[in-house]
């Protein structure tokens, strides 16, 4: 149950009533508001007092990341609004190799029209034999970047024990499809007040990827992208599959934006941008997608990672769709 509070009230009388039938609860200050979340449902939904402005109870298990007390929300990553008329492009290499290949390509990226640079420092790899990323050197990479080409920079932080020297570093901290359920990181992320791109693991439903945002917010951090990366299904023409269904029902059930990365879900060159075209198409609000300077000598993921002309087409087509659709890149 959520309960929205008149402005300038402490929700202290609410609090007692709450623990007064021994429920739990989770004050919060969110999109500024604040806002009381107590549960079970059944032991708080008689409370009512003049410092509540509205109360919400969902049908859905997640509360806070539910549409049913918020319409929309907008997340702003260092002046760039997710979740807006725009639909923002963030592209970059799949992992930070070096200095100059980085900041090269993040220049390319940002002439082609990308609001923001993607690339890892940190990389999830299935085999502990591949490239793992450069790790905390490729952080001070990231800032000279930055400094350099001015956009905000997503990248994804594995550990909890990285996020506080990360958040230092990144506009953007990305949570991936591998650790989309580690809750002790989730809960991590959700302490920090840094926008999070919180990825769907690819055995996860709709509902659980939701889920795990609501870790995120039941913290305090309402700035939260999700982003759809593809599921593990039996087709295996492709890496993943990209569940664009999916995508659509999410966007009905919550208030935050959505996000898709086309590259994954393709694991080849070829698809990206057809997948990236549809996303759009079906009311994605940011496109997070793989772009390097050379992508056969790329360190991971080599085969799904476009040129910059390749990119430099993306670009053009996405934005007679999102045109199409009464939007801009
Ligand atoms: C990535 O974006 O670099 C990545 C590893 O993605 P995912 O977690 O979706 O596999
Ligand atoms: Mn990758």
């Amino acid at each position: 149950m959520i309960f929205i509070l008149r402005p300038n009230v402490s929700g202290s009388e609410v609090i007692e009533l709450i623990k007064d039938r021994s429920a739990s609860y989770r004050v919060l200050d969110l999109y500024g508001r604040r806002v009381i979340v107590a549960w079970p449902d059944k032991l708080v939904e008689d409370i009512t007092s003049n410092d509540i402005e509205l109360k919400v109870k969902t049908k859905h298990k997640f509360q806070l990341a539910s549409i049913e007390w918020r319409d929309r929300t907008v997340v702003e990553v260092d002046g760039v609004s997710i979740g807006g008329k725009n639909v923002v492009v963030a592209a970059g290499p799949c992992a930070i190799e070096d200095e100059d290949t980085f900041i090269e390509i993040a220049r390319a990226v940002k002439k082609a029209g990308a609001k923001m640079v993607r690339g890892g420092v940190f990389k999830p790899r299935t085999s502990p034999y591949a490239f793992q990323g450069l790790g905390i050197k490729g952080v001070e990479i990231i800032k000279k970047a930055k400094d350099a080409v001015g956009l905000p920079i997503v990248s994804e932080v594995m550990d909890t024990r990285d996020v506080e020297l990360m958040s230092r570093y990144v506009d953007m901290l990305q949570i991936g499809a591998r650790n989309a359920q580690n809750f002790a990181l989730l809960k991590e992320v959700g302490r920090k007040r840094k926008p999070v791109l919180l990825k769907r693991g690819f055995g996860m439903t709709v509902e659980e990827w939701l889920l795990t945002a609501e870790y995120i917010l039941l913290e305090g951090n309402g700035d939260v992208v999700l982003c759809e990366r593809g599921i593990r299904t039996f087709e295996s023409s492709t890496r993943f599959t990209l569940d664009i269904a999916g995508m659509v029902a999410a966007k009905s059930m919550t208030h935050l934006p959505i996000a898709v990365d086309p590259s994954h879900p393709a694991g080849r060159r070829n698809y990206v941008e057809p997948l990236a075209l549809a996303a759009v198409a079906a009311g994605a609000d940011m496109i997070i997608v793989e772009v390097h300077v050379d992508p056969v000598k790329a360190l991971s993921d080599s085969e799904q990672q476009l040129t910059i002309k390749e990119f430099e087409e993306l670009m053009k087509k996405l934005k007679l769709i999102a045109n199409a659709l009464g939007r801009d890149v």
